[in-house]
Protein backbone atom coordinates (compact mmCIF):
# COMPACT_ATOMS: atom_id res chain seq x y z
CA UNK A 1 0.00 0.00 0.00
CA UNK A 2 1.50 3.18 -0.69
CA UNK A 3 0.59 5.35 1.80
CA UNK A 4 1.82 4.27 5.06
CA UNK A 5 1.95 6.98 7.57
CA UNK A 6 -0.48 6.27 10.24
CA UNK A 7 -2.83 9.18 9.65
CA UNK A 8 -6.12 8.43 7.49
CA UNK A 9 -5.58 9.45 3.83
CA UNK A 10 -6.83 12.91 3.37
CA UNK A 11 -8.34 13.75 -0.47
CA UNK A 12 -9.68 16.86 -1.60
CA UNK A 13 -12.35 17.08 -4.61
CA UNK A 14 -12.90 19.66 -6.77
CA UNK A 15 -16.18 19.99 -7.77
CA UNK A 16 -19.74 18.80 -6.37
CA UNK A 17 -21.30 17.17 -9.39
CA UNK A 18 -21.63 13.81 -10.40
CA UNK A 19 -17.94 12.76 -11.18
CA UNK A 20 -16.78 14.24 -7.74
CA UNK A 21 -19.58 12.44 -6.26
CA UNK A 22 -18.62 9.03 -7.99
CA UNK A 23 -14.80 9.61 -6.74
CA UNK A 24 -15.74 10.14 -3.27
CA UNK A 25 -17.83 6.59 -3.26
CA UNK A 26 -15.05 4.74 -4.95
CA UNK A 27 -12.72 5.74 -2.30
CA UNK A 28 -14.60 5.10 0.36
CA UNK A 29 -15.51 1.88 -1.22
CA UNK A 30 -11.89 1.10 -1.87
CA UNK A 31 -10.85 2.00 2.05
CA UNK A 32 -11.72 2.73 5.42
CA UNK A 33 -9.07 5.38 6.67
CA UNK A 34 -9.84 8.04 4.25
CA UNK A 35 -11.34 11.43 4.56
CA UNK A 36 -12.74 13.35 1.80
CA UNK A 37 -13.06 17.22 1.51
CA UNK A 38 -15.61 18.12 -1.54
CA UNK A 39 -15.21 21.64 -2.60
CA UNK A 40 -17.87 23.88 -4.45
CA UNK A 41 -18.09 27.25 -5.59
CA UNK A 42 -21.32 26.83 -4.85
CA UNK A 43 -23.61 27.01 -2.31
CA UNK A 44 -25.61 23.90 -3.49
CA UNK A 45 -24.09 20.75 -4.35
CA UNK A 46 -24.51 18.68 -7.54
CA UNK A 47 -23.32 20.62 -10.25
CA UNK A 48 -24.73 19.81 -13.90
CA UNK A 49 -27.53 17.39 -12.12
CA UNK A 50 -28.86 20.45 -10.58
CA UNK A 51 -28.15 23.25 -13.25
CA UNK A 52 -27.22 21.13 -16.63
CA UNK A 53 -29.93 18.34 -16.54
CA UNK A 54 -33.33 19.84 -18.10
CA UNK A 55 -36.11 20.79 -15.10
CA UNK A 56 -38.77 18.63 -16.86
CA UNK A 57 -36.40 15.88 -16.70
CA UNK A 58 -37.04 14.94 -12.73
CA UNK A 59 -36.57 10.90 -13.03
CA UNK A 60 -32.86 11.97 -13.98
CA UNK A 61 -32.41 14.19 -10.73
CA UNK A 62 -33.24 11.24 -8.20
CA UNK A 63 -29.48 10.21 -8.97
CA UNK A 64 -28.78 12.85 -6.01
CA UNK A 65 -30.20 11.23 -3.41
CA UNK A 66 -27.28 8.50 -4.38
CA UNK A 67 -25.06 11.34 -4.10
CA UNK A 68 -26.45 12.88 -0.40
CA UNK A 69 -25.82 9.17 0.76
CA UNK A 70 -22.34 9.46 0.20
CA UNK A 71 -22.23 12.99 1.61
CA UNK A 72 -23.54 11.74 4.59
CA UNK A 73 -20.91 9.21 5.69
CA UNK A 74 -19.05 10.50 8.37
CA UNK A 75 -15.84 10.01 6.25
CA UNK A 76 -16.65 13.00 4.06
CA UNK A 77 -17.37 16.77 3.88
CA UNK A 78 -19.19 19.28 1.71
CA UNK A 79 -17.23 22.46 1.63
CA UNK A 80 -19.61 24.17 -0.49
CA UNK A 81 -19.34 28.21 -1.20
CA UNK A 82 -15.23 27.50 -1.23
CA UNK A 83 -13.82 28.99 -4.55
CA UNK A 84 -10.59 26.83 -5.19
CA UNK A 85 -8.23 28.60 -7.05
CA UNK A 86 -9.10 32.31 -4.85
CA UNK A 87 -10.37 31.06 -1.76
CA UNK A 88 -7.54 28.71 -1.28
CA UNK A 89 -5.19 28.10 -3.81
CA UNK A 90 -4.28 24.84 -5.70
CA UNK A 91 -0.96 24.26 -3.78
CA UNK A 92 -2.28 25.41 -0.71
CA UNK A 93 -4.40 22.27 -0.75
CA UNK A 94 -1.12 19.73 -0.68
CA UNK A 95 -0.19 21.31 2.49
CA UNK A 96 -3.83 19.79 3.97
CA UNK A 97 -4.21 16.77 1.58
CA UNK A 98 -2.83 13.97 0.31
CA UNK A 99 -4.30 13.81 -3.48
CA UNK A 100 -6.55 16.30 -4.91
CA UNK A 101 -9.16 15.32 -7.70
CA UNK A 102 -10.04 17.33 -9.97
CA UNK A 103 -13.60 17.05 -11.26
CA UNK A 104 -14.88 20.64 -12.03
CA UNK A 105 -16.84 20.01 -15.17
CA UNK A 106 -16.34 21.81 -18.42
CA UNK A 107 -19.11 24.69 -17.86
CA UNK A 108 -17.92 27.03 -20.68
CA UNK A 109 -19.48 26.96 -24.56
CA UNK A 110 -17.88 26.44 -27.73
CA UNK A 111 -17.74 28.87 -30.24
CA UNK A 112 -18.73 28.40 -34.06
CA UNK A 113 -16.64 31.46 -35.66
CA UNK A 114 -18.64 33.10 -37.59
CA UNK A 115 -19.84 36.99 -38.31
CA UNK A 116 -22.07 37.77 -36.18
CA UNK A 117 -21.89 35.66 -33.28
CA UNK A 118 -21.90 38.01 -30.54
CA UNK A 119 -25.05 40.26 -31.69
CA UNK A 120 -27.61 40.56 -28.93
CA UNK A 121 -30.18 37.56 -29.22
CA UNK A 122 -26.86 35.24 -29.70
CA UNK A 123 -26.15 32.84 -27.05
CA UNK A 124 -25.02 29.97 -26.45
CA UNK A 125 -27.21 27.23 -25.19
CA UNK A 126 -25.06 26.62 -22.13
CA UNK A 127 -25.78 30.18 -20.80
CA UNK A 128 -29.66 29.21 -21.35
CA UNK A 129 -29.12 26.17 -19.74
CA UNK A 130 -27.85 27.58 -16.78
CA UNK A 131 -30.38 30.62 -16.54
CA UNK A 132 -33.79 28.25 -16.92
CA UNK A 133 -31.93 26.13 -14.05
CA UNK A 134 -31.59 29.28 -11.69
CA UNK A 135 -27.27 29.31 -11.74
CA UNK A 136 -26.79 32.04 -9.51
CA UNK A 137 -23.86 33.36 -12.34
CA UNK A 138 -26.70 33.29 -14.82
CA UNK A 139 -30.23 34.51 -13.64
CA UNK A 140 -29.07 37.87 -15.67
CA UNK A 141 -28.87 36.42 -19.39
CA UNK A 142 -32.47 37.25 -20.50
CA UNK A 143 -32.93 35.76 -23.32
CA UNK A 144 -34.75 37.54 -25.82
CA UNK A 145 -37.93 35.63 -26.45
CA UNK A 146 -39.87 38.55 -28.09
CA UNK A 147 -40.05 37.24 -31.75
CA UNK A 148 -41.46 34.59 -33.20
CA UNK A 149 -38.48 32.25 -34.29
CA UNK A 150 -35.49 30.80 -32.31
CA UNK A 151 -33.20 28.44 -34.25
CA UNK A 152 -30.91 26.23 -31.89
CA UNK A 153 -27.60 25.16 -33.61
CA UNK A 154 -26.35 21.68 -33.66
CA UNK A 155 -28.25 18.52 -32.93
CA UNK A 156 -26.80 16.94 -29.40
CA UNK A 157 -29.30 16.16 -26.40
CA UNK A 158 -28.46 19.98 -25.00
CA UNK A 159 -30.02 21.29 -28.65
CA UNK A 160 -32.89 18.92 -27.56
CA UNK A 161 -33.35 20.38 -24.15
CA UNK A 162 -33.55 23.90 -24.94
CA UNK A 163 -35.80 23.11 -27.95
CA UNK A 164 -38.26 21.66 -25.87
CA UNK A 165 -38.11 24.36 -23.06
CA UNK A 166 -38.41 26.35 -25.56
CA UNK A 167 -41.79 25.18 -27.60
CA UNK A 168 -43.18 23.69 -24.53
CA UNK A 169 -46.29 25.43 -22.89
CA UNK A 170 -45.53 27.61 -19.46
CA UNK A 171 -48.36 25.66 -17.89
CA UNK A 172 -46.51 22.37 -18.45
CA UNK A 173 -43.02 24.09 -17.37
CA UNK A 174 -44.78 24.74 -14.24
CA UNK A 175 -44.75 21.68 -13.21
CA UNK A 176 -41.13 21.58 -13.16
CA UNK A 177 -38.18 23.06 -11.14
CA UNK A 178 -37.08 25.65 -13.37
CA UNK A 179 -36.36 28.94 -11.88
CA UNK A 180 -38.86 31.44 -11.29
CA UNK A 181 -37.31 33.78 -13.23
CA UNK A 182 -37.42 31.49 -16.22
CA UNK A 183 -40.85 30.56 -15.82
CA UNK A 184 -42.00 34.10 -16.17
CA UNK A 185 -40.30 34.71 -18.72
CA UNK A 186 -41.43 31.96 -20.92
CA UNK A 187 -45.26 32.69 -20.01
CA UNK A 188 -44.28 35.61 -22.25
CA UNK A 189 -42.48 34.15 -24.61
CA UNK A 190 -43.65 35.21 -28.53
CA UNK A 191 -41.62 32.25 -29.94
CA UNK A 192 -43.74 30.22 -32.13
CA UNK A 193 -41.24 28.35 -34.56
CA UNK A 194 -38.53 26.76 -33.03
CA UNK A 195 -35.76 25.20 -36.11
CA UNK A 196 -33.36 22.97 -34.84
CA UNK A 197 -30.12 23.10 -37.22
CA UNK A 198 -28.16 19.49 -37.64
CA UNK A 199 -24.99 19.92 -40.14
CA UNK A 200 -24.69 16.21 -41.27
CA UNK A 201 -27.64 14.18 -41.85
CA UNK A 202 -29.61 12.67 -39.75
CA UNK A 203 -28.18 9.27 -39.52
CA UNK A 204 -25.05 11.33 -38.09
CA UNK A 205 -27.29 13.06 -34.96
CA UNK A 206 -25.62 12.92 -31.70
CA UNK A 207 -29.29 12.80 -30.02
CA UNK A 208 -30.51 9.96 -28.22
CA UNK A 209 -33.82 8.47 -28.95
CA UNK A 210 -35.51 9.06 -26.17
CA UNK A 211 -34.92 12.55 -26.14
CA UNK A 212 -36.04 13.23 -29.16
CA UNK A 213 -38.90 10.71 -29.58
CA UNK A 214 -40.21 13.72 -26.14
CA UNK A 215 -40.59 16.31 -29.29
CA UNK A 216 -43.72 14.15 -30.75
CA UNK A 217 -45.10 13.77 -27.02
CA UNK A 218 -45.30 17.60 -26.57
CA UNK A 219 -48.84 19.30 -26.42
CA UNK A 220 -49.91 21.37 -29.14
CA UNK A 221 -46.45 21.43 -30.77
CA UNK A 222 -46.50 20.48 -34.63
CA UNK A 223 -42.90 18.48 -35.15
CA UNK A 224 -41.93 19.20 -38.64
CA UNK A 225 -39.37 17.23 -40.80
CA UNK A 226 -38.78 17.42 -44.19
CA UNK A 227 -38.98 14.22 -46.34
CA UNK A 228 -36.17 14.97 -48.04
CA UNK A 229 -33.69 15.62 -45.38
CA UNK A 230 -33.95 11.65 -44.71
CA UNK A 231 -32.52 10.69 -48.06
CA UNK A 232 -29.58 9.42 -46.46
CA UNK A 233 -25.98 8.88 -48.18
CA UNK A 234 -25.31 6.05 -48.96
CA UNK A 235 -22.66 5.12 -46.42
CA UNK A 236 -24.92 6.62 -43.91
CA UNK A 237 -27.49 3.79 -45.10
CA UNK A 238 -25.06 1.48 -44.80
CA UNK A 239 -24.16 2.57 -41.08
CA UNK A 240 -27.52 2.76 -39.75
CA UNK A 241 -27.88 -0.99 -40.12
CA UNK A 242 -25.01 -1.33 -37.70
CA UNK A 243 -25.85 1.49 -35.42
CA UNK A 244 -29.32 0.75 -33.22
CA UNK A 245 -29.38 4.68 -31.54
CA UNK A 246 -28.84 6.13 -35.03
CA UNK A 247 -31.27 3.94 -36.59
CA UNK A 248 -34.21 4.26 -34.21
CA UNK A 249 -33.44 7.86 -34.25
CA UNK A 250 -34.18 7.24 -38.17
CA UNK A 251 -37.70 5.36 -37.68
CA UNK A 252 -38.57 8.32 -35.41
CA UNK A 253 -37.78 11.17 -37.83
CA UNK A 254 -39.31 9.39 -40.73
CA UNK A 255 -42.47 9.52 -38.27
CA UNK A 256 -42.67 12.68 -37.52
CA UNK A 257 -42.37 13.58 -41.38
CA UNK A 258 -45.28 11.43 -41.68
CA UNK A 259 -47.57 13.72 -39.43
CA UNK A 260 -49.72 15.90 -40.71
CA UNK A 261 -49.27 19.85 -39.43
CA UNK A 262 -51.96 19.98 -37.24
CA UNK A 263 -51.92 24.10 -36.91
CA UNK A 264 -51.00 23.79 -33.35
CA UNK A 265 -49.61 26.87 -31.15
CA UNK A 266 -45.92 26.10 -31.93
CA UNK A 267 -43.78 24.42 -34.07
CA UNK A 268 -40.65 22.81 -33.86
CA UNK A 269 -38.59 22.44 -37.06
CA UNK A 270 -35.59 19.64 -37.40
CA UNK A 271 -33.83 20.67 -40.42
CA UNK A 272 -30.41 18.88 -41.65
CA UNK A 273 -27.38 19.23 -43.61
CA UNK A 274 -27.36 23.09 -43.52
CA UNK A 275 -24.01 24.78 -41.57
CA UNK A 276 -24.74 28.45 -39.85
CA UNK A 277 -22.51 30.78 -41.82
CA UNK A 278 -22.99 34.75 -40.46
CA UNK A 279 -25.29 36.08 -38.33
CA UNK A 280 -27.47 39.38 -39.78
CA UNK A 281 -28.10 42.18 -37.62
CA UNK A 282 -31.54 44.33 -37.71
CA UNK A 283 -31.65 48.22 -38.31
CA UNK A 284 -30.29 48.87 -34.76
CA UNK A 285 -26.89 46.79 -36.01
CA UNK A 286 -26.75 45.65 -32.48
CA UNK A 287 -29.49 42.69 -32.33
CA UNK A 288 -29.77 39.02 -34.68
CA UNK A 289 -32.70 39.55 -37.66
CA UNK A 290 -31.41 36.39 -39.71
CA UNK A 291 -29.32 33.59 -39.71
CA UNK A 292 -27.92 32.68 -43.14
CA UNK A 293 -27.35 29.18 -43.97
CA UNK A 294 -25.59 27.18 -46.81
CA UNK A 295 -26.96 23.62 -47.87
CA UNK A 296 -24.65 21.19 -47.35
CA UNK A 297 -23.97 17.61 -48.85
CA UNK A 298 -21.70 14.87 -46.96
CA UNK A 299 -18.17 13.20 -48.01
CA UNK A 300 -16.43 10.60 -47.05
CA UNK A 301 -13.13 11.76 -45.07
CA UNK A 302 -9.91 9.93 -44.77
CA UNK A 303 -10.75 8.91 -41.53
CA UNK A 304 -14.12 6.99 -42.64
CA UNK A 305 -16.47 9.69 -41.40
CA UNK A 306 -18.81 11.58 -43.31
CA UNK A 307 -18.11 15.43 -43.05
CA UNK A 308 -20.73 18.28 -44.04
CA UNK A 309 -19.36 20.38 -46.90
CA UNK A 310 -21.42 23.76 -48.32
CA UNK A 311 -22.70 23.03 -51.85
CA UNK A 312 -22.50 27.32 -51.93
CA UNK A 313 -26.15 27.65 -52.22
CA UNK A 314 -27.46 29.75 -48.98
CA UNK A 315 -30.86 30.56 -47.53
CA UNK A 316 -31.93 33.44 -45.19
CA UNK A 317 -33.68 32.14 -42.09
CA UNK A 318 -35.22 35.30 -40.25
CA UNK A 319 -34.47 34.32 -36.29
CA UNK A 320 -34.39 37.00 -33.12
CA UNK A 321 -33.23 34.11 -30.93
CA UNK A 322 -30.18 32.02 -31.73
CA UNK A 323 -28.63 29.29 -29.53
CA UNK A 324 -25.49 27.56 -30.54
CA UNK A 325 -25.52 24.10 -28.89
CA UNK A 326 -22.11 22.93 -29.99
CA UNK A 327 -21.11 21.79 -27.73
CA UNK A 328 -19.35 22.43 -23.70
CA UNK A 329 -15.46 23.39 -23.46
CA UNK A 330 -13.52 23.22 -20.31
CA UNK A 331 -11.89 25.95 -18.78
CA UNK A 332 -8.32 26.29 -16.39
CA UNK A 333 -8.11 26.78 -13.34
CA UNK A 334 -5.13 28.70 -12.06
CA UNK A 335 -2.34 26.48 -11.13
CA UNK A 336 -3.46 23.65 -12.85
CA UNK A 337 -2.01 22.15 -16.42
CA UNK A 338 -4.32 22.78 -18.99
CA UNK A 339 -4.61 21.49 -22.60
CA UNK A 340 -6.41 24.44 -24.16
CA UNK A 341 -7.63 22.55 -27.93
CA UNK A 342 -9.15 19.67 -26.16
CA UNK A 343 -10.18 22.10 -22.82
CA UNK A 344 -9.22 19.10 -20.55
CA UNK A 345 -6.48 18.72 -18.28
CA UNK A 346 -4.03 16.57 -19.15
CA UNK A 347 -3.91 13.22 -17.95
CA UNK A 348 -3.25 9.69 -18.33
CA UNK A 349 -6.41 7.41 -17.15
CA UNK A 350 -6.98 10.45 -14.47
CA UNK A 351 -3.23 11.00 -13.36
CA UNK A 352 -2.76 14.97 -14.29
CA UNK A 353 0.12 15.27 -16.30
CA UNK A 354 2.07 18.51 -16.80
CA UNK A 355 1.76 19.03 -20.33
CA UNK A 356 0.05 16.40 -23.31
CA UNK A 357 2.37 13.40 -22.90
CA UNK A 358 4.05 14.68 -19.81
CA UNK A 359 5.09 13.27 -16.77
CA UNK A 360 2.92 12.79 -14.13
CA UNK A 361 2.28 15.35 -11.50
CA UNK A 362 2.33 13.89 -7.89
CA UNK A 363 -0.71 14.13 -5.76
CA UNK A 364 -3.07 15.45 -8.33
CA UNK A 365 -5.68 13.67 -10.44
CA UNK A 366 -8.89 14.31 -12.72
CA UNK A 367 -11.80 13.14 -13.38
CA UNK A 368 -15.29 13.78 -15.10
CA UNK A 369 -15.54 16.47 -18.00
CA UNK A 370 -12.31 17.97 -17.17
CA UNK A 371 -10.49 14.70 -17.70
CA UNK A 372 -12.03 13.66 -21.00
CA UNK A 373 -14.28 16.14 -22.48
CA UNK A 374 -17.97 16.79 -22.55
CA UNK A 375 -19.40 13.61 -23.56
CA UNK A 376 -21.78 10.94 -22.27
CA UNK A 377 -24.77 10.55 -19.89
CA UNK A 378 -24.07 11.35 -16.13
CA UNK A 379 -23.40 7.56 -15.65
CA UNK A 380 -20.96 7.72 -17.35
CA UNK A 381 -18.93 9.35 -15.20
CA UNK A 382 -19.04 6.37 -12.10
CA UNK A 383 -16.00 4.04 -14.22
CA UNK A 384 -14.51 7.28 -15.39
CA UNK A 385 -14.30 8.08 -12.27
CA UNK A 386 -13.42 4.44 -10.65
CA UNK A 387 -10.57 4.64 -13.22
CA UNK A 388 -8.54 7.99 -11.59
CA UNK A 389 -9.45 6.37 -7.63
CA UNK A 390 -7.58 3.16 -8.86
CA UNK A 391 -4.14 5.14 -10.19
CA UNK A 392 -4.79 7.42 -6.86
CA UNK A 393 -4.31 4.56 -5.00
CA UNK A 394 -1.67 2.82 -6.89
CA UNK A 395 0.57 5.72 -6.09
CA UNK A 396 3.32 7.37 -4.24
CA UNK A 397 1.42 9.92 -2.57
CA UNK A 398 2.73 13.46 -1.05
CA UNK A 399 2.91 13.96 2.47
CA UNK A 400 0.97 16.83 3.57
CA UNK A 401 2.01 19.02 6.00
CA UNK A 402 -1.38 19.43 8.25
CA UNK A 403 -3.44 16.83 7.18
CA UNK A 404 -5.96 17.49 10.20
CA UNK A 405 -9.86 18.92 8.82
CA UNK A 406 -9.64 21.70 11.30
CA UNK A 407 -6.78 22.92 9.31
CA UNK A 408 -8.24 23.42 6.31
CA UNK A 409 -11.61 25.08 8.13
CA UNK A 410 -9.37 27.46 9.75
CA UNK A 411 -7.25 28.25 6.70
CA UNK A 412 -11.03 29.73 5.18
CA UNK A 413 -12.20 30.80 8.48
CA UNK A 414 -9.56 33.46 8.39
CA UNK A 415 -9.94 33.83 5.11
CA UNK A 416 -13.82 35.10 6.03
CA UNK A 417 -15.08 32.88 3.58
CA UNK A 418 -18.62 31.56 4.55
CA UNK A 419 -18.52 27.54 4.13
CA UNK A 420 -21.71 25.55 3.47
CA UNK A 421 -21.51 22.17 4.81
CA UNK A 422 -23.66 19.48 3.82
CA UNK A 423 -26.03 20.48 7.23
CA UNK A 424 -26.45 23.75 5.52
CA UNK A 425 -26.87 22.47 2.13
CA UNK A 426 -29.92 20.60 3.78
CA UNK A 427 -31.81 23.17 5.14
CA UNK A 428 -31.87 25.55 1.77
CA UNK A 429 -32.97 21.96 0.22
CA UNK A 430 -36.30 21.73 2.36
CA UNK A 431 -36.74 25.58 2.35
CA UNK A 432 -36.92 24.93 -1.56
CA UNK A 433 -39.09 21.46 -1.61
CA UNK A 434 -41.50 23.10 0.93
CA UNK A 435 -42.22 25.97 -1.35
CA UNK A 436 -42.42 23.38 -4.24
CA UNK A 437 -45.04 21.55 -1.79
CA UNK A 438 -47.33 24.57 -1.09
CA UNK A 439 -47.33 25.35 -5.48
CA UNK A 440 -47.31 21.41 -6.61
CA UNK A 441 -44.17 21.98 -7.72
CA UNK A 442 -40.90 19.18 -7.29
CA UNK A 443 -39.22 22.31 -5.66
CA UNK A 444 -38.87 26.27 -5.98
CA UNK A 445 -35.10 27.11 -6.46
CA UNK A 446 -33.72 29.72 -4.38
CA UNK A 447 -31.09 31.28 -6.70
CA UNK A 448 -29.11 34.29 -5.60
CA UNK A 449 -25.85 33.54 -3.22
CA UNK A 450 -27.23 35.53 -0.80
CA UNK A 451 -30.57 33.61 -0.77
CA UNK A 452 -28.82 30.26 -0.11
CA UNK A 453 -26.44 31.71 2.35
CA UNK A 454 -29.38 33.05 4.30
CA UNK A 455 -31.09 29.79 4.08
CA UNK A 456 -28.27 27.75 5.06
CA UNK A 457 -26.91 29.70 7.69
CA UNK A 458 -27.57 28.08 11.23
CA UNK A 459 -30.34 30.77 12.34
CA UNK A 460 -32.17 29.35 9.09
CA UNK A 461 -36.08 28.26 9.90
CA UNK A 462 -36.02 24.52 11.09
CA UNK A 463 -39.16 22.56 8.30
CA UNK A 464 -40.57 20.08 10.67
CA UNK A 465 -42.23 17.13 8.06
CA UNK A 466 -40.87 18.54 5.39
CA UNK A 467 -39.19 15.40 3.15
CA UNK A 468 -35.75 16.49 1.78
CA UNK A 469 -33.81 15.31 -0.81
CA UNK A 470 -32.95 11.90 0.54
CA UNK A 471 -36.42 11.24 2.26
CA UNK A 472 -36.10 10.74 5.96
CA UNK A 473 -38.09 14.02 6.98
CA UNK A 474 -36.62 17.86 8.43
P1 LIG B 1 -22.88 16.85 -28.48
O1 LIG B 1 -23.68 15.64 -28.20
O2 LIG B 1 -21.43 16.71 -28.73
O3 LIG B 1 -23.57 17.59 -29.75
C1 LIG B 1 -23.00 18.72 -30.33
C2 LIG B 1 -23.72 19.02 -31.66
O4 LIG B 1 -23.17 20.23 -32.17
C3 LIG B 1 -23.51 17.96 -32.74
O5 LIG B 1 -24.70 17.79 -33.43
C4 LIG B 1 -22.43 18.60 -33.63
O6 LIG B 1 -22.48 18.17 -34.98
C5 LIG B 1 -22.86 20.04 -33.56
N1 LIG B 1 -21.81 20.97 -33.96
C6 LIG B 1 -20.55 21.08 -33.47
N2 LIG B 1 -19.89 22.08 -34.08
C7 LIG B 1 -20.76 22.60 -34.98
C8 LIG B 1 -20.68 23.65 -35.92
N3 LIG B 1 -19.58 24.38 -36.05
N4 LIG B 1 -21.76 23.92 -36.69
C9 LIG B 1 -22.90 23.20 -36.57
N5 LIG B 1 -23.04 22.19 -35.69
C10 LIG B 1 -21.98 21.89 -34.91
O7 LIG B 1 -22.98 17.94 -27.30
P2 LIG B 1 -24.15 18.40 -26.30
O8 LIG B 1 -25.49 18.38 -26.94
O9 LIG B 1 -23.66 19.68 -25.72
O10 LIG B 1 -24.13 17.27 -25.18
C11 LIG B 1 -22.98 17.04 -24.34
C12 LIG B 1 -23.13 15.70 -23.64
O11 LIG B 1 -24.16 15.78 -22.65
C13 LIG B 1 -23.54 14.59 -24.60
O12 LIG B 1 -22.85 13.42 -24.27
C14 LIG B 1 -25.02 14.44 -24.33
O13 LIG B 1 -25.56 13.17 -24.65
C15 LIG B 1 -25.08 14.73 -22.84
N6 LIG B 1 -26.45 15.16 -22.48
C16 LIG B 1 -27.34 14.18 -22.18
C17 LIG B 1 -28.65 14.53 -21.88
C18 LIG B 1 -29.65 13.43 -21.59
O14 LIG B 1 -29.24 12.28 -21.42
N7 LIG B 1 -30.93 13.72 -21.53
C19 LIG B 1 -29.06 15.86 -21.89
C20 LIG B 1 -28.13 16.83 -22.21
C21 LIG B 1 -26.81 16.47 -22.50
P3 LIG B 1 -21.38 17.13 -35.55
O15 LIG B 1 -21.78 15.79 -35.05
O16 LIG B 1 -21.52 17.29 -37.03
O17 LIG B 1 -20.04 17.57 -35.02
Amino acid sequence: MPHDDDAPLRIAVVGAGPSGFYATEALLKARDDVLVDIFDRLPAPFGLVRYGVAPDHQKIKSVTSLYARTARDPRVRFLGNVDVGRDVKVDELRRYYHATIFAYGAPGDRRLGIPGEDLAGSLPATDFVAWYNGHPDYCDVTPPLDGETAVVIGVGNVAVDVARILAKSADELAASDIADHALAALRESKVRDVMVLGRRSPAEAKFTTKELREFGELENVDVIVDPADLELHPVSRERLAEQSTERRNFEVLKSFAKRPAGGAARRLHLRFLYSPRALESDASGERVEALVVERNRLELRKDGSLGAVGTGVTERWPAQLVLRSVGYHGSALPGVPFYERRGIIPNDRGRVLEEPDGKPVPGWYTAGWIKRGPSGVIGTNKADALETVGRLLEDELPTPEDPRPQAIDALLARRGVDVIDFDSWRRIDRIELAAGQEHGRPRVKLVSRAEMLEAGGPDAATLEGVEDAEGDGA
